[in-house]
């Protein structure tokens, strides 16, 4: 049986080449990383939920019209998406303050903001994916002046659509990140949603107890984090009651 060539391994998924052309199967891994890898740790079941709610999100996000790379899932652990050119920009959203913006500018964690505040990071491990302006994307090339217009107009769709999915679950959307990538329709070029949407890349917070459901359990010490991806499957109706998010990987051809 031939086995499937790796194209990049990161901090929480493995990318394999599809089965056609054009296709990647993206494999959830368990491990779980913050501060730029300083602290990791293996969360058995982690991998399995965020497919699953990476999934569902990204699924909820084509039906209404916005683009994303999601095809279809293939097991447990994996889903095949579009290949795409990935921009080398983390588009971070914010709808309340926290993380590294509270820190920065001295604002207390859970202020509501005025408007969405959208952020740019820099891609770049080595650098710690450092804050960036639109100054420094159109002076360094990483994105042009329609791309900007399309990620602004993305980036605050997806935020409406999660923010009303979460509320309708009890559950306060803080902030999130999203990585956009560049596809190719014969001439024509469009920037679609990439990478995944899911507790390791939102802030959540349930709106009666303000406990969090999201990757600060793990980044704060504060419990155990496959329950609390689990609260949020369960309350999003993911995955059945009795389902066991511990299955492990199959591979696929
Ligand atoms: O750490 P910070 O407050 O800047 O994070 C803002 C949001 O972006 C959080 O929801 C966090 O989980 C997400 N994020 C991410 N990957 C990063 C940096 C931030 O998913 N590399």
């Amino acid at each position: 049986m031939a086995r499937r060539k790796k194209i990049y391994e990161g901090k929480a998924k493995i990318l394999y080449e599809g089965p056609e052309p054009g296709t990647i199967v993206q494999y959830f891994k368990d491990d779980a990383t913050a501060f730029n890898a300083e602290k990791r740790d293996v969360i058995d079941g982690k991998g399995v939920l965020n497919n699953r709610l990476s999934e569902f999100f990204m699924v909820g996000l084509n039906s209404i019209g916005v683009p994303t790379h999601f095809l279809k899932r293939l097991n447990m652990r994996e889903q095949l998406v579009r290949q795409c050119e990935i921009i080398p920009l983390e588009v971070i959203v914010r709808n309340f303050a926290a993380g590294t913006m509270a820190k920065r500018l001295g604002i207390e964690e859970g202020t509501a903001l005025p408007r969405p505040i959208v952020e740019y990071c820099y891609k770049d491990d080595k650098l710690g994916d450092p804050l960036v302006t639109e100054e420094h994307i159109a002076a360094f090339g990483w994105a042009s002046q329609q791309d900007m217009d399309d990620i602004l107009s993305l980036a605050l769709r997806v935020n409406d659509f999660m923010s009303g999915l979460m509320y309708g679950v009890g559950i306060k959307l803080v902030d999130f990140k999203i990585e956009i990538g560049r596809v190719f329709d014969g001439d024509y070029q469009r920037l679609i949603v990439a990478d995944e949407i899911s507790p390791d890349s939102c802030r959540l917070w349930d709106i009666e107890t303000g406990r969090k459901l999201d990757k600060d359990v793990f980044r704060r010490d504060l419990g155990n984090l496959a329950d609390a991806y689990t609260e949020v499957a369960r309350r999003l109706g993911v995955m059945p009651q009795n389902a066991t998010p511990m299955e492990k990987p199959k591979l696929i051809n």
